[in-house]
């Protein structure tokens, strides 16, 4: 006999871009029989809505629990609920294995001995695509799609430039609001045509979704206007028939 509380996997779960129609439903059922909630603050008030009245919540995005240096505290938090025998659930904002900090959790459960699953979420590019109207790939147009971030821990993050400037390459860019005078001067530098589209779509799956459909020329000034998360397309344009929809017909840079 052991007096050990049973030891239930962590999961990791991708809440989505922010509505609730935009969560699977593995994470629902997760959701529902979570005893523990751990949540960032880019998680959406129709998903925060799902969790149960009796489920404690745990949101480590807000002050105290502040973006870098608390990371060791937030793992240190999911390692005690988890050995507490709780059923924890920690959400993530969009996918969880897409600029999440993923990897460090898990390692910290693995240190532990703690074992864990990854419930996937839809991605703010995928869901931002959609509303553009466009796919993110296209035979004869982009042999890839690349997801980049803007920062990285020294600061804008370098890219392959050259790459990126090539006619027909899409690329989502995470993370990027402060650093789009920074991807236009690279981009330009390496050969890229300043008419090239880029569409930054700010708040993905609100209620204050919005586009802003510009070009590479306009890009710092249509990432000046956006207040809320904004994930950057670059080389995707909204088709004309998204734009005629009244909601979606915003501001051009
Ligand atoms: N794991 C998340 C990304 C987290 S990094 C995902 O898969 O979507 C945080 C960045 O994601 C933000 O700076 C922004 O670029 C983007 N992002 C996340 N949610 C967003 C939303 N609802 N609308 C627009 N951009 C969003």
């Amino acid at each position: 006999m052991t007096d050990q509380p049973l030891v239930h996997p962590v999961l990791f779960a991708g809440a989505g871009p922010g509505a609730a129609e935009h969560l699977t439903l593995g994470v629902l059922h997760a959701l529902a029989a979570a005893e523990v909630v751990i949540h960032d603050r880019l998680v959406g008030a129709e998903v925060l809505a799902l969790i149960p009245a009796g489920a404690r919540r745990i949101d480590v995005g807000k002050e105290g629990f502040g973006p870098s240096a608390a990371q060791p505290a937030i793992n240190a938090r999911i390692v005690a609920e988890a050995q507490a025998g709780r059923r924890v659930v920690r959400l993530k904002g969009g996918d969880p294995g897409i600029f999440g900090r993923l990897d460090e959790e898990i390692a910290a459960l693995e240190a532990a001995g703690l074992a864990f699953r990854i419930l996937p979420g839809l991605t703010a590019a995928s869901v931002a695509a959609a509303s553009l109207g466009q796919s993110l790939t296209s035979r004869g147009r982009n042999r890839g799609l690349r997801i980049l971030t803007g920062h990285d821990m020294a600061g804008f993050a370098e890219q392959d430039w050259r790459g990126l400037a090539r006619p027909g390459e899409v690329a989502a860019i995470y993370m990027a609001k402060a650093a789009a005078r920074f991807l236009q001067g690279r981009l330009m530098m390496h050969g890229a045509d300043p008419a090239t589209p880029v569409t930054l779509v700010e708040n993905v799956s609100r209620r204050e979704e919005r586009l802003h459909a510009t070009t590479l020329a306009g890009l710092p000034t249509a990432a000046g206007l956006c207040q809320g998360p904004a994930v950057i397309l670059l080389g995707l344009a909204p088709r004309a028939a998204v734009l005629a929809l009244p909601q979606l017909n915003e501001a051009r840079a």
